[in-house]
């Protein structure tokens, strides 16, 4: 059965309850705090009945022992940068807020690993083991906020995929509380361990929905020494995917590869006066190396021929920190400047096998001819397949529902090539209507039937994942 809000006359006791459990401080229950936990990055907005705020794992198991008992829903929530509505508690209940179990445990060098409580920021582990010059690589752009719970919950990828994976290729063990308050533990602390099922791989991308982490133990490499930035015009979009195939095609793995298209380097132009980009610029690739001193400038030079061969017009180089940052700077001004085009956007996070990535960007350009008042603006990991198409919308009704009819059409179309709805946002309640166009109703029952093993009261992030 699946949880409700609880009814007004409940609250009152369900607060005390929950002071008794987890201690007055930790619990919030004012509107004004409650709203702050009603939206995440997807913009929508459901106020929580209460926000608990654990400290420790036991607070966590307390908390969902007494919500499984009375079946009230429980929504963990990171950073609440999510895209896809993943933190936002459509049901009200409670809120589980991990901000405050924010703790790096133990970094062992010697292992390569480090031990997190969820709340660690991405970005605060990445500085933390650059001290011991050890690499954390998945690098989503929300790393200055988003949280490691919420990057394991989502299974974050970011820039570096291409040559270092994505978030599930760095989990070794979790702590996961369940739905019943229990607490168990998946994987190992070891580098390779293929004893029994992979319980730790499930729980990775399950937004939240099959248990709760309350200790991330994650590989660690040693870190590159050096990295440079390349960033590269082309007149012709072809010329640029083209060159981003040969460079792989090559043997050549940069740490990223990235993509912008013609409708998103005209935003940046109109956004950032001071970016400099010629008006015969209808493609960038922006590309980062790194390694040692050795290979990057092999790298580097065999980088420079593939683009020249494929008809670049001018090709930037930086090395040291201050100009590369300058580079990308180029492609962080994009989002807040797709807003130069409409209002109102949807941003989708397909992926497509990296060979049909001309295809499908033909396609969103034949679909978009039937939606002339609605604009698209591509970018993202091409290295991947992996292209952030971005739908721009005016104010109304019928703008939105033509915005959301076209996307319906390109996620068809990504499927047809082979791609996957989501790369890397997830499917939370705002893609749940889209989940079928891609998994087959067996695959699906099989999802569905793990997560009544697990959660059969579904208390845990009710109204998410699935279409109900
Ligand atoms: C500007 C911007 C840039 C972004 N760039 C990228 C990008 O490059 N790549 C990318 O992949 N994503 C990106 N995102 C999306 C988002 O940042 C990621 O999905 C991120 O992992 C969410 O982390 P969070 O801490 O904000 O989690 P939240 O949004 O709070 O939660 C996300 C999901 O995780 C669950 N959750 C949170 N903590 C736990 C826990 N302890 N146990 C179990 N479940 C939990 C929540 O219930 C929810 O389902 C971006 C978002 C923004 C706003």
């Amino acid at each position: 059965m699946d949880a409700v809000t609880i009814k007004k006359p409940k609250t009152t006791a369900l607060i005390e309850e929950l002071h008794r459990l987890i201690g007055r401080e930790n619990v919030l229950h004012a509107l004004e705090d409650r709203i702050c936990y009603s939206y995440d990055g997807s913009k929508q907005k459901y106020v929580p009945d209460v926000v608990v705020r654990p400290q420790s794992t036991r607070h966590v198991s307390s908390t969902l022992q007494f919500a499984n008992e009375h079946e009230i829903p429980v929504y963990p929530r990171g950073a609440g940068s999510g895209l896809t509505g993943g933190a936002v508690p459509v049901k009200g209940g409670i809120v589980l807020d991990f901000t405050q179990m924010n703790h790096i445990l133990e970094i062992i060098p010697e292992d390569l690993t480090a031990t997190v409580e969820p709340g660690v920021v991405t970005q605060t582990l990445q500085k933390e083991v650059a001290k011991y010059k050890l690499f954390y690589p998945p690098d989503p752009a929300s790393a200055p906020f988003s949280t490691i719970g919420g990057n394991v919950a989502e299974c974050s990828g970011g820039i570096t995929g291409l040559k270092y994976g994505v978030t599930r290729d760095y989990i070794l063990s979790l702590e996961v509380v369940l739905a019943d308050g229990s607490i168990i533990h998946t994987g190992r602390k070891t580098l390779k361990s293929v004893t029994g099922y992979d319980l730790t791989r499930l729980f990775v991308g399950s937004e939240g929905t099959l248990g709760i982490f309350t200790q991330i133990t994650v590989k660690l490499l040693p870190l590159p020494e050096k990295a440079e930035t390349l960033l590269v015009f082309f007149a012709e979009p072809q010329d640029a995917v083209l060159a981003a195939n040969q460079i792989i095609s090559n043997s050549l793995l940069p740490r990223a590869l990235e993509f912008i298209d013609k409708s998103s380097i005209a935003c940046i132009k109109g956004y950032k006066q001071e970016i400099q980009i010629p008006a015969e610029v209808n493609a960038i690739l922006l590309i980062d190396i790194d390694g040692n001193d050795t290979s990057v400038k092999t790298e580097v030079s065999l980088i420079e021929k593939i683009v020249t061969e494929n008809h670049a017009l001018m090709v930037s180089s930086a090395k040291n920190p201050q100009e590369r940052d300058a580079l990308w700077e180029v492609r962080r001004a994009i989002s807040p400047a797709l807003y130069h085009i409409a209002p109102y956007k949807i941003n989708e996070d397909i992926c497509v096998p990296r060979s049909q990535i001309l295809e499908m960007l033909h396609r969103i350009n034949d679909i978009n001819k039937r939606y002339p008042s609605l604009k698209v603006a591509s970018f993202g990991h091409i290295g991947d397949g992996n292209i952030h198409v971005n739908v721009m919308y005016h104010e109304g009704e019928q703008q939105r529902l033509l915005a959301e009819r076209m996307i319906e059409e390109i996620l068809r179309n990504t499927v047809k090539l082979g791609g996957t709805i989501s790369g890397e946002h997830g499917i939370g309640n705002v893609k749940s209507r889209f989940l079928s166009l891609e998994v087959p109703p067996q695959e699906l029952q099989i999802m569905k039937d793990i997560k009544h093993l697990l959660d059969p009261k579904g208390i845990l992030n009710p109204g998410k994942m699935f279409l109900e």
